[in-house]
């Protein structure tokens, strides 16, 4: 969640609603363990809410039934809750018995932090909120009353191990996770989606498939493509690499080694030398694993020798593995790893060029997207804070924010700007796109730079003959092929669209005499570009569709006595619809329909 977003979930009723809920569950779990319960922090979280507890015993999901029905007994109480403003005094008497409380209670007096113990900047007023005979020490806000608590629409979820602020060294506490919506619908909506989450996880989908592995022999984070996976990765690229060129970018390489003091005079050292891999040296000479293409493509231009105004814009593209450095905790499957590759692309353009090559970048990604079935994407527009990370040139900021928004405008792109994310040689723009099940994943990234190519020392010469600085716009369309993988497999769950399947159609002999026609199918099918398997095994008929069905193969192309002597096959299609029997040749025009229109 982007910092202003959290600002207006903060003062949406779902969160007063989600905030209100963790004070009657902690009311209620008090009540279970009279004189015995302690009592943390309990905030609202993007879905729901949490409150952590010290307790005399471990708390079970059996206990949630009892927990659940009594808050329901509060909720229907209509129990007002009521703040009002103490001193530290008053609250640490309050909350004598109460140690987590009482430590929350010195932050705040102190100042530095807030209840929930999270740092901040001023010395906040202490607030107690009470509803019943719960108070907690809290700056709300909350509903008016508990009865504003739709009671079939909320939930307890889980119980997971907490440290006491964060804090391995303290107390372990447990964490009751809650969800909580204004109506049962949209309670019924979320456990939907987290049950269809699980069942699209890429991670397991991956192995079921056969897509890829994760080996401790290599490494964490360095996935294994199988031949299936690497269809998919050829045909993702071929198909950005197609599009890129039809949008006038050239496709450059530049390899996996990079001298260290490359990043330095390009500033990454300082800003990315935590993300890159521990160096390496030779005879002298410090190397790294690229981290990113930008440095490489400038110096590339450069090297291609002095460029006129007229060769620009000038559109470098590499589908580049990056090695990143990341915490073995923070690696998930394909969507974290360490060895990724960018649909990176560089484009070197004059300073009136930008709002053009922006709306070019636009459209691009626009297509691109719409192949793969997201259409429902937010632009978060990311723009220069107030703190010091960022170059300055205050002319420079305001020309090339005013010409992404132009373009944007221009393009009817709604967007979101955010200030204090840009990055720190220009504004940019991210595409977060929701996925079917309604999650939002970051993909493309448009960013501005105007300060790189000049510490590089990139030019081209003006019309005015002399030297000038192209700005460089920095673009990924679908991220890296890794992580867009493994949205994808989510997103389609699995059964990816016809042009995009690794595996189009199996041909399935109905028995053993039926093998040779089989393998005539399969030839020609394979003549006319289409990739297939043919299912010898000696299994049932049945069987082996279900089978094919299971690796979600679009089309399973039946072979017995009628189809042999018709030169047909018996068309089934993954979701189960029969077809029946069809001659080849207009099966064979099926496909290609369905791979043109992107099905
Ligand atoms: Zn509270
Ligand atoms: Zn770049």
């Amino acid at each position: 969640m982007s910092n202003q977003s959290k600002e207006r979930y903060e003062e949406s009723e779902l969160y007063k609603i989600r905030h209100s809920c963790a004070h009657i569950m902690a009311q209620a779990v008090m009540e279970m363990f009279p004189g015995q319960a302690r009592i943390a922090i309990g905030p609202p979280i993007e879905s729901g809410f949490y409150y952590d507890f010290d307790l005399p015993r471990q708390l079970t999901l059996d206990d949630f039934e009892t927990i659940e029905k009594r808050m329901r007994q509060i909720i229907s109480a209509k129990h007002p809750f009521a703040r009002k403003e103490v001193s530290a005094d008053e609250a640490r008497a309050q909350f004598k018995d109460q140690p987590y409380k009482i430590e929350l209670i010195d932050g705040l007096d102190k100042g530095g932090t807030d209840e929930y113990g999270n740092p901040i900047s001023e010395k906040p007023v202490i607030s107690f909120y009470t509803h019943d005979t719960f108070t907690d020490l809290c700056r709300g806000p909350h509903v008016e009353h508990t009865g504003k608590i739709n009671p079939s629409a909320f939930k307890l979820m889980s119980i997971a191990g907490a440290y006491w602020r964060g804090d391995a060294e303290r107390p372990q506490l447990q964490r009751v996770y809650g969800t909580a919506w204004k109506t049962a619908d949209e309670l019924k909506e979320y456990l939907w989606k987290l049950e269809e989450a699980k069942k699209r996880d890429h991670r397991k989908l991956g192995k079921d498939l056969g897509l890829f592995y994760l080996s401790d022999d290599v490494g964490p984070g360095l996935p294994l493509f199988t031949p299936k996976g690497e269809m998919l990765r050829y045909l993702m690229e071929k198909y950005v690499r197609d599009t890129q060129t039809k949008y006038g970018y050239q496709h450059v390489w530049t390899g996996h080694l990079v001298k260290e003091d490359l990043y330095r005079k390009s500033g990454h050292y300082d800003n990315y030398k935590d993300s890159m891999f521990p160096p390496m040296e030779d005879e002298g000479v410090t190397f790294r694993l690229k981290p990113m293409n930008c440095p490489s493509h400038m110096t590339l231009f450069k090297e291609m020798g002095l460029h006129s105004y007229k060769e620009l814009p000038l559109r470098f593209a590499e589908f580049a593995t990056l090695y990143r450095y990341e915490k073995t905790g923070e690696l998930n499957g394909l969507t974290r790893v360490r060895a990724l590759t960018q649909d990176d692309c560089h484009i070197f353009c004059a300073p009136d060029q930008i709002e053009q090559e922006f709306t070019l970048c636009l459209n691009l990604i626009r297509e691109v997207l719409a192949r793969y079935k997201f259409t429902d994407y937010n632009v978060r527009l990311s723009l220069r804070g107030s703190e010091g990370k960022y170059v300055a040139d205050d002319e420079k900021w305001e020309k090339a924010t005013a010409a992404l928004k132009a373009a944007l405008d221009a393009n009817g792109v709604d967007y979101e700007a955010v200030e204090g994310e840009a990055a720190f040689y220009g504004p940019k723009a991210d595409f977060l796109a929701r996925d079917v099940i309604g999650r939002e994943w970051q993909l493309s990234t448009i960013q501005v730079d105007f300060i790189q190519p000049a510490r590089l020392g990139c030019e081209y010469i003006g019309e005015d003959g002399q030297p000038h600085t192209p700005v460089l716009l920095h673009r990924a369309v679908t991220g890296s092929t890794e992580r867009f993988l493994g949205v994808l497999i989510e997103h389609f769950a699995g059964a990816f669209p016809v042009w995009l399947s690794p595996v189009q159609a199996m041909v399935i002999p109905i028995a053993d005499r039926h093998v040779g026609y089989a393998h005539r199918v399969v030839q020609q099918l394979k003549d006319s570009g289409f990739r297939v398997e043919v299912d010898t095994r000696s299994e049932r008929m049945q069987a082996k569709i279900r089978d094919a069905q299971m690796q979600k193969i679009p089309y399973m192309l039946v072979c017995g006595d009628k189809e042999a002597e018709a030169g047909a096959v018996a068309v089934r299609l993954r979701s189960g619809e029969d077809l029946k029997a069809k001659p080849l040749a207009e099966v064979m025009s099926m496909m290609s329909t369905a791979v043109e229109r992107g099905d």
